[in-house]
C-alpha cells in the first residue's frame, strides 16, 4: 500500500478516501499463472487510461508496479490466482468537487488465490440469464463503480446459475465481469468497442492471437436474437480466461454441450498466453 508492505490484517486506509466515499478509484485483475503475471504490460496501459479519463495525478511507471507486483507474489508464494491493483484520487475532505485538489493518489495492491487452469468452469461450461444494463453510460473506464455488476452476479447465484449477460434495448453488452462472445453458421462475433463496454484485455489478446490463427472474429451489434440462436457463446475475462455458456435464460446453447469451435479457442488463448507470460 503506498509503497509500502503490510499484513493483510494490518493494511487500512482513511475513512475519507475518496475510493470509499465516491468509488473514484480504477483498478486492474491481472491473472497470475506458475507465479507469472498475464498481460501485464497491457494491464498497465488500461490503468493508465482510466487514470487518465478521470484526471487522477499519475505519475507511474510500469517497472514500479511491476516489481511491487513480482515482490508481492514471491512472498506471497502465490502461483496461481491473480494480482489486484486499485489506484483512488486519494483522501479529502468530503467534497462532490475535486477540480483543483491534486490529491496523493491511494495504491493498494494485493493477491489472491484462485484456480484458474483447472478451473471446472472452462470444462463443464457455465449457464447464464440476460439482465438489463443498469451502470452509468461509461464504462469504457474501469472504475471500482460496480455494484450494478455485483447485484447482477449475485442475482444469477440467486436464480441458481452461474453468471448475468447485460443487455440494453435489446443489444448485448457484456457479462457482469466479461467480454461476450458468439458463434454462428461458423463465424465468431463479439459486441465492438465502445463506451457501453469494457475493452478486456483477454478480449482484445483474443482477438489477437486468432488473427494469428487466420481465425477471423468480428466485432458487431449483437442483438438477443443472435444470442438466442448461436450455435456456440463464451465469455472473456483476465481470471476466467475462455470460459463456455451452455445454457441462457434456461434455454441451451447449441446442444447444451461446450462447443468443439470454443474448445479450439480455449486452445489457442492458452498456448499463446503461455509464451508471453512475465
Ligand atoms: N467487462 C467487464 C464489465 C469487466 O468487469 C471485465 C473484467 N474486469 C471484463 C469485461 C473483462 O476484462 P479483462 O479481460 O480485462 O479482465
Amino acid at each position: 500500500m503506498n509503497g509500502e508492505f503490510f499484513l493483510k490484517k494490518e493494511a487500512s486506509i482513511s475513512v475519507f478516501d475518496r475510493g470509499f466515499l465516491f468509488s473514484d478509484s480504477v483498478y486492474e485483475v491481472c491473472a497470475v499463472i506458475g507465479g507469472k503475471l498475464v498481460d501485464w504490460h497491457e494491464h498497465f496501459a488500461r490503468l493508465m487510461r482510466s487514470l487518465d479519463h478521470l484526471d487522477i495525478v499519475n505519475n507511474f511507471q510500469e517497472q514500479d508496479f511491476y516489481q511491487v507486483k513480482k515482490k508481492l507474489i514471491k512472498e506471497n508464494q502465490l502461483t496461481e490466482g491473480l494480482c489486484y491493483v486499485q489506484v483512488s484520487r486519494g483522501v479529502a475532505e468530503r467534497d462532490f468537487n475535486f477540480a483543483k485538489k491534486s490529491l496523493l493518489p491511494t495504491v493498494v495492491i494485493f493477491t489472491q488465490e484462485k484456480s484458474i487452469l483447472n478451473n471446472p468452469a472452462s470444462k463443464s461450461g457455465i449457464k447464464i440469464i440476460t439482465v438489463p444494463d443498469e451502470r452509468w453510460q461509461r464504462r469504457d473506464i474501469k472504475t471500482t463503480q460496480l455494484l450494478a455488476q455485483s447485484l447482477a452476479k449475485t442475482y444469477a447465484i440467486q436464480k441458481g446459475v452461474d453468471d448475468s449477460l447485460l443487455v440494453q434495448d435489446g443489444i448485448i453488452n457484456e457479462g457482469s465481469s466479461s467480454n461476450a462472445f458468439i458463434i454462428r453458421d461458423g463465424r465468431i462475433m463479439t459486441p465492438s468497442l465502445s463506451k457501453a463496454i469494457l475493452g478486456g484485455i483477454t478480449r482484445s489478446s483474443l482477438v489477437k492471437f486468432c488473427q494469428m490463427n487466420n481465425i477471423e472474429i468480428r466485432e458487431q451489434k449483437i442483438n438477443i436474437d443472435d444470442l438466442m440462436s448461436s450455435q456456440e457463446v463464451f465469455l472473456t475475462s483476465a481470471t476466467g480466461f475462455v470460459l463456455p455458456v451452455v445454457e441462457i435464460d434456461g434455454r441451451n446453447v447449441g446442444n447444451g454441450l461446450v462447443g468443439d469451435m470454443v474448445k479450439e479457442i480455449q486452445r489457442i488463448y492458452l498456448d499463446h498466453i503461455k509464451a508471453k507470460l512475465s
